[in-house]
């Protein structure tokens, strides 16, 4: 089975080839030519995910799969939530977006969060979504440089550690990304 992956993050796909099983071969967008910006205009994570897969098929004709994620912060009422990635502004910049971060829980003592992950998956003429989600807190400064984005400032539940002092199999078995795609593979295999 061939099936795209609609990214073009180098992270997201090693993390991602990391856990398909070999038989599945996984084409990424420059693979097959891909190299314009696909559309996410959506306002909801879920729905980011669905716009994505399904631009490749109707362009590319490829089966696809896509990943939305946000981060969710309760004192922010879910913010950033769908605007994770331009959180501080259109340069997508993963230190001013946690600095901003940050700065706004400064003196709040919530700092509950989680992290959530949703595939969207095409095949024939249906779409199924998967999501994973992983609980924890935003800490008060950045720690470790494993990772990306928000890894930093971000404590899965129940650890001592943030996502990027984690080596990448030990965030893949806990982290949000992880759990979708298992979700992804437990489907592919009922096929
Ligand atoms: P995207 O939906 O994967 O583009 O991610 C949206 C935003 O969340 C970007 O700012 C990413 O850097 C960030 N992000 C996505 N996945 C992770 C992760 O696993 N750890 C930390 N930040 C992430």
């Amino acid at each position: 089975m061939t099936l795209v992956f609609a990214t073009n993050n180098a992270n997201k796909v090693k993390e991602v080839q990391a856990l398909i099983p070999e038989h599945i071969r996984v084409l990424s967008l420059a693979d097959i030519n891909c190299s314009e910006d696909i559309p996410e205009t959506q306002d909801t994570i879920e729905g980011n995910a669905i716009q994505k897969a399904e631009y490749v098929k109707e362009h590319y004709g490829y089966e696809c799969f896509a990943d939305d994620t946000g981060l969710e912060i309760d004192a922010l009422k879910g913010e950033p939530g769908v605007f994770s990635a331009r959180y501080a502004g259109p340069q997508r910049n993963a230190e001013d977006n946690m600095a901003k971060v940050l700065d706004k829980l400064k003196t709040e003592t919530d700092r509950s969060a989680q992290f959530k992950t949703v595939i969207a998956l095409t095949l024939k003429s249906d779409t199924k979504t998967f999501t994973g989600i992983c609980k924890g807190e935003i800490t008060t400064t950045k720690q470790g440089d494993a990772g990306f984005g928000y890894d930093p400032v971000f404590k899965p539940e129940g650890y001592l550690q943030t996502f990027a002092e984690m080596s990448l199999s030990e965030k893949n078995k806990i982290g949000h990304r992880g759990k979708a795609v298992s979700l992804l593979i437990e489907y592919l295999k009922t096929l």
